[in-house]
Order: C-alpha cells, then structure tokens, then sequence
C-alpha cells in the first residue's frame, strides 16, 4: 500500500518537474525567438545598408532633393519585403512581394517621388499600394497620403505593415485604382507605381489645377512621364524608359 502511494507521489512529482521543464523551455525558445525579431528591427545592420543604398544608386544617379532623400534613408525598406529576401531589401532592383507584383526598385521610387515635389502640407493619392513602402515615404513628406490596392490581399498586408510601424496618415483602400478615391478628390499630386497603356483620365480630372502626376505608361516599352496640371492644358513630359507591372484592368474598365 506504502509503495504504490510513493510510486504515485514519484509518478506525480516527475509529471510536474516534466511539465514545468518543457514549459520552461518553449518559454525560453519563445523568448530567444522574439529576441531575434526585435534585434533585427533595432539593430542598426540595415541602417549602413541604407545609407549604401542611397549613396550608389539614388544620389549617384543624380537625385537631389534633400527631403527625399533624408526621409528614405530612414524607412526600413527591409520590413516591406517578405521575410525570406529581406537581405535583399537594399539592393538595385525590384523585389517580388507576392501575387506576381513586386515592390520597385529604389532609384525609381526616390526619382519618382523627387518628380512630385511634395513640401509637405498636400493630399496624396497613390495607385497601387504594393507594400506600402512608397506610401510610408510619401506620408513623412505630406500631410496624407491615399492609397489604392486592386489586390485585396496585398492591400490587407500593406495596411497592417503600415499600423505596425506607426504610419496614421496613410489610408489604404483594396479597389480598381483607375477609379481614383473621388470622396477625397482633387489632390495635390497623384502617384501611379503600375503602367496603364494611358494615362487615365478619370485620374486627370481627380488632380488639383496646379498639380503634379508621376506615372508609367505603356505595355512593351514604358516611360516614366511627369504630368502637370494647368488652368487651361495639361503638360506632359517624358522623363526615362521604365519597367514596370501592368496596372490591371479592373471590372470598371472592361
Ligand atoms: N508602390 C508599391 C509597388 C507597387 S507594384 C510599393 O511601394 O511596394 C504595383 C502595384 O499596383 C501592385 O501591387 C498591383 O497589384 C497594383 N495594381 C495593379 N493594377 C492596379 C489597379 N488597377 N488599381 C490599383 N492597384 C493596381
């Protein structure tokens, strides 16, 4: 009788020590785990990669504008890529970031952005969300910065991205970007990061007099044209030959 209690008691004790152990030590992998994550967002390993960045491929290749660039060199491009390449966020060229899009190379994003001429105080429509990584930018050198995703999922993603990080004046809406965002409508300047065949007009007329609209056009060959918006024409000036996703024919356009 005395043994079988002592081998309960055993039995017992061993299931608590057990169970305390391995308990212990999920809590310790957890720990080790979420150690990991955060010293890659604090450590400063991407901020020397940045600095690479913007010194060899956007001033060297002649963009000036001071805001620009001092705002790039603080968004951690790498938190806007999947995890798997985040070691290539601060390399020469465009990024996959799933559902067959990818996020833009940097030069062109900073040219892009330079050709708006943002002072801070505007509303900014942005076509096609991606990442959300032109969005942060655009939102640290304007007042608010509108973004469209056509892809649901993408757009989902961005949004929680950018809450994660702390943007508030970024307002992102999963919708046919040919569109526009017309309940905010007219805007200081618009962006488009996807290449319609042409230059949508429904997007013209959402562009204050006075303002300015950066986008790609065509399918084979593209270029990046800078638009500006008059009293009475519309300017239109080619800037480079680009590469970008086409922008999708959503439902409305059809
Ligand atoms: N600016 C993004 C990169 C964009 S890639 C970034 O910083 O990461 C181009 C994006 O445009 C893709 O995510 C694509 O899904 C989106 N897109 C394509 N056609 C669109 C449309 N009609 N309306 C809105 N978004 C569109």
């Amino acid at each position: 009788m005395i043994r079988s209690f002592l081998i309960f008691i055993f039995l017992l004790a061993s299931f608590v020590i057990t169970s305390f152990l391995t308990d212990n030590y999920s809590y310790a992998i957890s720990l080790k785990a979420k150690k990991e994550t955060l010293s890659i967002e604090n450590e400063t390993w991407w901020k020397s990669a940045v600095n690479e960045m913007v010194n060899s491929q956007i001033v060297s290749r002649g963009v000036t504008d001071s805001r620009v660039i001092e705002v790039i060199k603080n968004i951690p491009r790498h938190l806007f890529v999947p995890k798997e390449i985040e070691r290539f966020a601060y390399s020469d060229g465009p990024l996959p970031i799933g559902h067959g899009q990818t996020i833009s190379q940097p030069y062109i994003v900073a040219l892009m952005t330079e050709l708006l001429q943002l002072k801070g105080k505007e509303k900014v429509l942005e076509i096609g969300t991606g990442s959300g990584y032109q969005a942060a930018i655009i939102s640290k050198l304007a007042k608010e910065c509108y973004t469209v995703e056509i892809v649901e999922a993408l757009a989902k993603k961005a949004k929680e991205t950018l809450a994660e990080l702390g943007y508030r004046n970024i307002y992102v809406r999963a919708d046919d970007g040919y569109k526009g965002w017309k309940e905010h409508a007219p805007f200081d300047a618009i962006i488009i990061t996807a290449a319609p065949e042409e230059v949508p007009e429904e997007l013209i007329k959402q562009l204050k007099v006075g303002g300015r609209m950066v986008l790609p056009v065509g399918t084979d060959y593209q270029e990046l044209v800078l638009i500006k918006k008059l009293k009475d024409k519309i300017e239109k000036e080619v800037i480079i030959p680009v590469r970008f996703v086409p922008m999708i024919m959503g439902l409305s356009q059809r």
